[in-house]
């Protein structure tokens, strides 16, 4: 699994499915803390907080399935990471086992300013969110929630190609326009979802945006993207989407996307074949140079022709590139490729792993990207708490 790894290769495996709910909910003002039990769904729990006002924002496509212990253990990210940023922001507290048997709770400073010395003194969660389960085992976490947004407003831009929806995208962010995710599609990402949303056949690229406001603010808000729309000639087909009911059916046809491609790879299987997946990220004003980059790599080496789509974050400058290989050469250049390519990405002040953790498959990248002694400390702190290996062997760095 590269999703941060959850399979040991040995051992024993915590079942957390039984550890599930909401412990306590502390208001504090325009906040709200919630400690929940580490196995708690985290769909259920943001439907939960919603249905009381609260926004609890992390949104990784996995919501309905995932846990708070696992959005916690990888640092997971989604759309909305645009403005509210990935899960550690959101993390107030964790009760930790370490790989001691040392139980204690690991509490974010609530101060404001707290610049002075290693940020993982003042704020010792950052060493724990995204550690991918390698120093302990999450007994109860405590995230920080906010007022939830009175109204979203989602916006369906068609585009001629992918050039153009990545030219938008910049001048989006460069100019600011309000928005809480700006995901982006490919042809082939748009054909995937169309299973789902039979009008998007045919279409070559997307955006979709969405816009949280208070109520009796779309107008505004909405304005600030027509002139730029107009100007890049993408007025005339958007289509704005204001019912809860057609922003479901739009996550519906994003999260059909993975799940269509993940498929279409176990399929091809027998013959060697797969699906390959890149979880890189780049500043958003190099996303075509680094869409470029791949395919010139891609036509390099003779795979021009392999099923790739793009999809993703465009508006964070982290689009996942998916390739269906059909047999075992394929899949063996592809992932030679993969590697190159995440090497010149780096070079860019890119990361080579954005979101679903680094886990036991990106390790060898991790070991090539990453200054040696930086990986020496991350070693040296993850023997401190599991002195003995206990906690996920074999995830993000050997011990
Ligand atoms: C279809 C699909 C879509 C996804 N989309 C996204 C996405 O958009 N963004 C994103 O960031 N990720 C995504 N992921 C990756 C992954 O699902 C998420 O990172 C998710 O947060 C993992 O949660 P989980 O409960 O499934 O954890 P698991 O997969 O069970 O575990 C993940 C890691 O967390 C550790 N862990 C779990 N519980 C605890 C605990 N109580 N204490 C300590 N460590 C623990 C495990 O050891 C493991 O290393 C996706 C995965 C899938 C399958």
């Amino acid at each position: 699994s590269t999703t941060g790894a959850p399979l040991a290769f040995g051992g024993i495996s915590i079942d957390c499915r039984s550890l599930t709910g909401i412990e306590d909910l502390d208001v504090d003002g325009q906040e709200a803390f919630v400690t929940v039990l580490p196995g708690t769904p985290l769909g259920a729990l943001k439907r939960e907080l919603q249905s009381e006002g609260w926004l609890l924002p992390p949104d990784p496509t996995s919501t309905p399935d995932c846990t708070a212990g696992g959005i916690v253990a990888t640092n997971a990210n989604g759309p909305r990471s645009l403005i509210y940023g990935a899960t550690r922001n959101w993390v107030d507290a964790v009760e930790l086992i370490d790989g001691r048997g040392t139980i204690a709770w690991w509490q974010r400073s609530r101060a404001e300013k707290h610049g002075s010395g290693f940020s993982f003194l003042s704020n010792p969660l950052d060493l724990l969110c995204g550690a991918e389960g390698t120093v302990g085992v999450f007994r109860r976490i405590r995230f920080r929630c906010i007022r939830a947004p009175e109204q979203t407003t989602g916006m369906l831009i068609p585009c001629p190609d992918l050039a153009t929806a990545v030219a938008l995208v910049s001048q989006a962010r460069r100019d600011r326009l309000p928005a809480s995710c700006i995901e982006g599609f490919d042809a082939t990402a748009l054909e995937a979802a169309a299973s789902a949303e039979p009008r998007l056949r045919g279409v070559q690229a997307a955006l979709w945006v969405e816009i949280d406001h208070p109520s009796g603010a779309r107008e505004q808000r909405l304005s600030t993207w027509e002139m730029v729309l107009r100007a890049h000639q993408l007025d005339a087909d958007v289509a704005i989407i204001t019912e809860a009911s057609g922003l479901k059916q739009a996550h519906a046809w994003r999260h059909r996307i993975p799940e269509s491609l993940n498929a279409e790879g176990r399929r091809l299987r027998d013959h060697g074949g797969t699906k390959l997946s890149t979880d890189w990220c780049v500043p958003v004003s190099q996303l075509g140079a680094a869409f470029g980059v791949v395919d010139d790599l891609l036509t390099a080496r003779g795979l021009a022709h392999i099923r790739h789509a793009r999809y993703g974050h465009f508006g964070s400058g982290h689009p996942h590139h998916n390739w269906i290989t059909r047999n075992h050469e394929e899949t063996t250049t592809m992932k030679r490729l993969i590697f190159d390519a995440a090497t010149q990405i780096q070079r860019m002040g890119g990361w080579f792993a954005a979101e679903h953790g680094i886990g036991k498959l990106k390790r060898a990248l991790a070991e090539s990207l990453i200054q040696p002694s930086l990986l020496a400390a991350a070693r040296e702190a993850r023997r401190t708490f599991d002195p003995h290996g206990l906690c996920a062997p074999g995830n993000l760095c050997m011990p």
